[in-house]
């Protein structure tokens, strides 16, 4: 079997916060109006804490306002609710996320319906995620456009291929299935309950693992010169006591069959945060009825 491509999220993500750099400076010089995302904290989670620093810095990068708003870890849905309120009606900020999870008690159900859809840059909000499901423009959930912008940069052929989503939550595998849909693939979802899951996965063209177990997927489960996209990050101990991140796919055996493979890290872990600047910037065009840059769409990404 031939190498495979090695898909390298690392540098794809950075062509694409070049490329929203590029737009975000175009919109402030041709309309004035500055990007900005505002992210929304509850509590004092060690890891949001980081999450919501790098997207700072991330966001900084592009040109794009960031605005923090933490709230203590008592705070109930009536003040989270209260905030989102403030920053729906802010002209400033053009995205809000809400790091999840929050602090127990809450339901993040309720907390993300109450963002303006035209702001809800996670994508999260039922009139997005419906939107999604009937083809219809909105907001698109970060990861899984992230995939989907991984499989243009190798020139996937989509339309007519096996696709196999492994997992179904709503973050990742169900808007991963309904993109893979909307691009004309036969989608199939599988989960925890699926009889003969190596079977299905051998008939995939397009097999993506949002799983979280360590290395589920096994060499024997993949079509020879199948696209693997790997979402699973997994932290396991190593015999020398160190942690080391693996995805949800047997990198060392899925490489000799696959025809192109997304590595842990570097695969679809930096598009995550690329696709968030990305989404920032269409709502921001799109509640001023600008066009989408034309730099954002999938083509781009095909080297
Ligand atoms: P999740 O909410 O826990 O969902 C996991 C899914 O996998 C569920 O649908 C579950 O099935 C299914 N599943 C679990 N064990 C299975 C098995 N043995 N066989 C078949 N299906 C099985 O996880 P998630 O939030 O989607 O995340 C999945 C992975 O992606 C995690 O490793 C996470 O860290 C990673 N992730 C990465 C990024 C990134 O930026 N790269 C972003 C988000 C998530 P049931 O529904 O039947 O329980």
């Amino acid at each position: 079997m031939a190498e495979p491509t090695i898909i390298d999220g690392r540098c794809l993500a950075g062509r694409l916060r070049h490329h929203i750099a590029e737009a975000v400076a175009r919109l402030r010089e041709e309309h004035q109006v500055t990007a900005g995302l505002a992210a929304v904290l509850v509590g004092d989670d060690p890891a949001s804490q980081v999450y919501v620093r790098s997207k700072r810095r991330a966001c900084t990068e592009a040109g794009i306002a960031s605005f923090e708003f933490s709230l203590p870890s008592d705070a109930d849905l009536a003040a989270i609710i209260e905030l989102i309120g403030r920053l729906n009606a802010d002209e400033r900020i053009d995205g809000i996320l809400v790091q999840l999870p929050l602090p127990g008690g809450v339901d993040p159900r309720q907390v993300v319906a109450a963002i303006d859809p035209a702001k809800d840059v996670d994508g999260f909000h039922p009139l997005n995620i419906g939107r999604l499901w009937s083809g219809e423009p909105g907001l698109v959930p970060c990861t899984p456009q992230g995939c989907v912008m991984l499989l243009h940069s190798v020139r996937a052929p989509l339309a007519g291929a096996e696709a196999v989503v492994i997992g179904r939550s709503q973050i990742v595998g169900r808007p991963v299935a309904a993109l893979l849909l909307a691009a004309d693939c036969t989608v199939t979802i599988v989960h925890s309950k699926t009889r003969d899951l190596p079977g299905v996965c051998r008939r995939a063209d397009i097999l993506v693992a949002a799983v979280g177990q360590p290395e589920l997927v096994k060499g024997d489960w993949i079509k020879p010169g199948a696209v693997v996209i790997d979402v699973g990050i997994n932290r396991i101990s190593t015999p020398d006591a160190s942690v080391r991140l693996v995805g949800d796919v047997d990198f060392a055996a899925a490489r000799r069959i696959a025809g192109a493979i997304t590595p842990v890290p570097g695969g679809v872990g930096p598009m995550t945060i690329a696709c968030l600047l990305r989404n920032t910037l269409l709502a921001a065009c799109r509640r001023r009825g600008l066009p989408d840059p034309a730099a954002l769409s999938n083509e781009m990404m095909v080297v």
